[in-house]
């Protein structure tokens, strides 16, 4: 097995408060549902609903104030789609899930098996592909409209098509025409790595409740949430998802990033912007010190 490095630096100052927002919202959600015996595919609709949101909103806020009002213009326009073809695209196990589910409240059963019999031989042929054969290979997405360049779970999409973009489709024409694994495209940083610290944030949290988070090729991952419904399962702690020999190389990297993220939850190294939120309003910095009495005279 050849191990990957993780694309995002978790440890920059910039993004761990984005790391650590995400990470207490998902543990408390996730907590409160657990506790009152909601569903499990409620359970799992709901992180990556609620990730998804908070990742665009910020990675868009931030862009917006970062740039000063001039941000990169983005070429990404609906039907464009050569990054469908030659990008691997890893998510996490909820985002599989949810859009397993989703596909099944939203397909017809022909379109379904249509669907599951296109994902499953795209599976076959990325299994044991490296990163620079799956450029080349030029797989499509199985939730790619090939006529139309349309993605199908638009809606429901990851965060690693959310947070890719470029800001010339000559250079993803070029990427895609070459079969570039790794192309340098014109960006802008801050939706970039904004939206994948959210989904580091999300990742930690679960992880830190003994959750399998993956993340998964979601190509290879499709015929397997459409064939069975695995949210008690993954819920229940289990590894519900097929590997890849790319998604396990990248799993060996990802698993020490969030070993060391989930020591630095549990042991309060990750409270960075609880810490800012105290320094910009006193009077919070007052509640908390009253809490903190409260708490301690009540051990
Ligand atoms: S990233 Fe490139 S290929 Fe994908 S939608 Fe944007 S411009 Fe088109
Ligand atoms: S999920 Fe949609 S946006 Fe992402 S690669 Fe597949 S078709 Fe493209």
């Amino acid at each position: 097995m050849t191990e990957r490095r993780v694309g995002l630096d978790h440890r920059d100052p910039m993004l761990r408060p984005f790391i650590e927002v995400e990470a207490k919202i998902v543990r408390e959600t996730v907590g409160e549902m657990r506790a009152g015996g909601v569903p499990a595919r409620e359970v799992v609709n709901e992180v990556a609903e609620l990730v998804q949101q908070d990742a665009e909103r910020a990675a868009n806020t931030m862009s917006e104030r970062l740039s000063g009002g001039r941000r990169l213009p983005l070429a990404c326009v609906e039907g464009c789609s050569y990054c469908c073809w030659t990008s691997t695209v890893h998510a996490s196990a909820p985002e599989i899930l949810r859009i397993g589910s989703w596909l099944k409240e939203h397909r017809s059963p022909e379109e379904l098996e249509a669907l599951t019999e296109r994902a499953g031989t795209a599976a076959k042929q990325i299994a044991s592909l490296d990163l620079t054969g799956r450029a080349r290979a030029k797989i499509p997405c199985p939730l790619l409209d090939i006529d139309t360049g349309r993605c199908t779970a638009y809606e429901v999409r990851p965060i690693s098509c959310r947070a890719y973009h470029s800001g010339s489709v000559e250079a993803c024409k070029k990427a895609h025409d070459d079969g570039e694994a790794n192309p340098v495209l014109p960006i802008d940083p801050p939706l970039f790595k904004v939206a994948h610290a959210h989904g580091f944030g999300m990742m930690t949290a679960l992880a830190s409740e003994g959750l399998d988070v993956g993340p998964y090729d979601l190509a290879a991952a499709l015929p397997v949430v459409l064939a069975s419904d695995l949210d008690e399962r993954w819920l229940a702690g289990e590894k519900v998802l097929p590997h890849t020999r790319l998604s396990e190389d990248a799993g060996v990297g990802y698993e020490a990033v969030l070993g060391e993220l989930v020591a630095d939850l549990r042991e309060g190294r990750l409270d960075v912007a609880e810490g800012i939120a105290r320094r910009l309003d006193p009077e919070a910095r007052r509640k908390d010190r009253n809490r903190r009495k409260r708490e301690k005279r009540r051990r």
